[in-house]
């Protein structure tokens, strides 16, 4: 049952990753039943699941027998009687398909919604199943950690922590699910992962779009709960991690939460040395002029709300002592781009320190989007020189191989979910200990009004933040000179 079906998420993402799954023989015994409030027929939503698979994936085959599995409901969210509807749909459609029982929500709606729709599943007996039930979420999960947890009650009245999935979407990306494989399946990384040979860790998650039509949304939101809380914790908790001793969803699970458990909190007066926030004055993007963030729809003329982090992050254990992981994300940056670049320490004496530059550190790039791959920088002898040194790259892109874009990361996350592996899927204990070390940032900065509009549209972020590497004596790699060299 997909609650929200009428939305954009379903018809941009949920429906075409559903037939990707039909496509590739992953669905066998399955029915959807789409609800939302609007009064639609079967035959209108079904042409809009058409609709919605046509504009995303092209023509298809068996189409006409793919749509046949959906149903429609008209719901209000808050009424009982629409249960009871909906569950009296579900127990025929059940029967018809012998779909043994086994029920998954997908509540693609607004937040507000997950707690009461949770409490009413369980009240009006539609997880009264003889299968499996299970309960996707959408992000946000809470705006702090009182209302996560407030959340995480409701939801727990209706079912146990190993039936919730709740949705990072991040963590269907095919480079960050690769983190763990580059890490934990290589001789020559893992001996080098830690505080003795990595001197900082780097990720970036730049967007060129603006806030568009979600400026409601994202007055409540920002940068720090809408990316940093969620999908760069998570990238953060992946690189840090010890390897697991299986690959079992708990055991993965409790290594991330044992990074979280090291973060460096930080608070009040120290929040400046560690965090940066921006908001994007008018500029330019390819050419095009784009008006600031407080000229958007629905967004506050003197909004203090950030479009852009960066901040310095701190694990203090003992593989991590000493080295910052530095994360930045924003929106209506020059170029959109999601990469991880792992900075290792200079080697111990230069022999080529006589040549004109200094050496480049080696670097390992994991590019997560849009193009997907990893590269390792090292230094090799320039051909044909005396013995200069220079940097050659050793690239490998996903699309080079497979000639395709990898699945979508729903499509995986949906697969995860009905396969009932819930590795890639936030634990509660994740998301509490990123909450409790977001909400230390946002009450420091609700409380003091910024300096904003204070970065361009087009550029990459605030001054501070390339201040904040250069007095550790750092800098950011600039992302564009570290594409990795697509062949097709
Ligand atoms: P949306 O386009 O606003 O759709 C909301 C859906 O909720 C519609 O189907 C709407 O039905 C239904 N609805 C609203 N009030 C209802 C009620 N009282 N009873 C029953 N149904 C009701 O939202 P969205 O963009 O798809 O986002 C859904 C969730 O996914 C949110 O939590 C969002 O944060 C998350 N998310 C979205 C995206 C994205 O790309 N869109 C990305 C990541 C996360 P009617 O249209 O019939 O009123």
């Amino acid at each position: 049952m997909i609650f929200g079906a009428t939305g954009d998420l379903a018809k941009r993402k949920l429906f075409p990753s559903l037939y990707r799954l039909y496509e590739r023989k992953r669905l066998n015994k399955f029915a959807v039943i789409g609800v939302a409030r609007r009064q639609l027929t079967n035959e209108e939503f079904q042409a809009s699941v058409r609709e919605s698979v046509l504009s995303s994936l092209g023509n298809k085959e068996n189409l006409d027998d793919f749509i046949s599995h959906f149903f429609y409901q008209s719901h209000d969210a808050g009424d009982s009687n629409s249960y009871a509807a909906l569950k009296k749909l579900a127990d025929e459609i059940d029967g018809h398909y012998t779909l043994e029982g086994n029920r998954i929500f997908y509540l693609a709606m607004a937040p507000e919604f997950f707690g009461p729709i949770a409490l009413h599943l369980k009240s009006d007996g539609l997880t009264d199943v003889k299968g499996y039930k299970r309960l996707v979420i959408e992000k946000p999960f809470g705006h702090d950690l009182a209302s996560a947890k407030e959340l995480n009650k409701q939801i727990r009245t209706a079912f146990s922590e190993d039936e919730i999935y709740r949705i990072d979407h991040y963590l269907g990306k095919e480079m960050v699910r690769n983190i763990e494989v580059i890490r934990f399946a290589n001789a020559i990384f893992e001996p080098l992962w830690n505080n003795r040979y990595i001197s900082n860790i780097q990720i970036t998650s730049s967007e060129t779009l603006g806030v568009e039509e979600r400026g409601r949304y994202y007055e409540t939101s920002g940068a720090l709960r809408d990316m940093l809380q969620n999908h760069m914790m998570q990238m953060v908790a992946l690189l840090a991690m010890e390897p697991p001793i299986k690959l079992t969803t708990n055991e993965i699970r409790s290594e991330k939460v044992r990074v979280f458990r090291s973060l460096r909190m930080v608070e009040g007066e120290q929040i400046k040395d560690y965090f940066v926030r921006g908001q994007y004055d008018e500029g330019a993007i390819n050419g095009k002029q784009v008006p600031k963030y407080r000229d958007e729809p629905m967004v506050d003329k003197e909004s203090n709300t950030e479009t852009y982090v960066a901040g310095k992050i701190m694990i203090d254990n003992f593989r991590w002592a000493g080295v910052p992981f530095y994360i930045r994300t924003g929106k209506r940056m020059s170029t959109k781009s999601t990469k991880i670049v792992v900075q290792f320490k200079d080697i111990p004496m230069n022999l080529y320190y006589e040549t004109e530059k200094m050496l480049n550190p080696n670097l390992l790039v994991i590019h997560i989007q849009p193009e997907e791959g990893i590269t390792l920088h090292l230094n090799a002898k320039k051909a044909g020189g005396h013995l200069d040194a220079q940097e050659v790259k050793l690239s490998f892109a996903n699309t080079g191989v497979f000639t395709m874009n990898t699945p979508e990361g729903y499509e995986k996350l949906l697969y995860d979910c009905m396969r009932g592996d819930a590795t890639n899927f936030t634990h509660w204990d994740e998301v509490a200990y990123s909450w409790a070390f977001v909400d230390k940032i946002s009450e420091v900065w609700q409380k003091t009004k910024a300096a904003f509009p204070n970065y361009t549209s087009g550029s990459m972020g605030p001054k501070a933040a390339d201040e904040l590497l250069e007095k550790d004596g750092f800098f950011w790699w600039p992302v564009t000179d570290l594409d990795v060299d697509i062949c097709q």
